[in-house]
């Protein structure tokens, strides 16, 4: 399948890799909107939000897992947002689910 993030997930297309495990990868995003901008993202692919159900949502309880984790080695004790974008109105580009892990500055009310 031609999807950037299973690529980045196997090692196809390089990134600069925070954490990686069986079944989720985080990575540096390459356009960052705060000092600190992780993507955590299932191997697995699942298009987007929508298409979490019971077969799959483990590894979504999984990611949040992983995000606390982050949060800690990346120094984000003064707060962080976890944000996923579904579909069109919420400006979702890449279609492979992910999960945007930001902090490192006073975020806004809108991500
Ligand atoms: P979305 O807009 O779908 O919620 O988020 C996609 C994110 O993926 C964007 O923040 C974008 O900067 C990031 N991104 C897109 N392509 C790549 C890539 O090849 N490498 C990395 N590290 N991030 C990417
Ligand atoms: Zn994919």
């Amino acid at each position: 399948m031609d999807c950037i993030f299973c690529k980045i997930a196997n090692g196809e297309i390089p990134s600069n890799k925070v954490y990686e495990d069986e079944s989720v990868v985080a990575f540096y995003d390459l356009e960052p909107q705060a000092p600190v901008h992780v993507l955590i993202v299932p191997k697995q692919h699942i298009s987007s939000a929508f298409d979490i159900d019971e077969s799959n949502s483990a590894v979504v309880a999984h990611i949040f897992e992983v995000a606390a984790k982050l949060a800690v080695s990346l120094n984000l004790a003064d707060g962080f947002r976890v944000v996923t974008n579904a579909g069109e109105n919420a400006g979702q580009t890449v279609k492979h689910l992910h999960f945007h892990l930001v902090g490192g500055r006073k975020l806004g009310r809108e991500a």
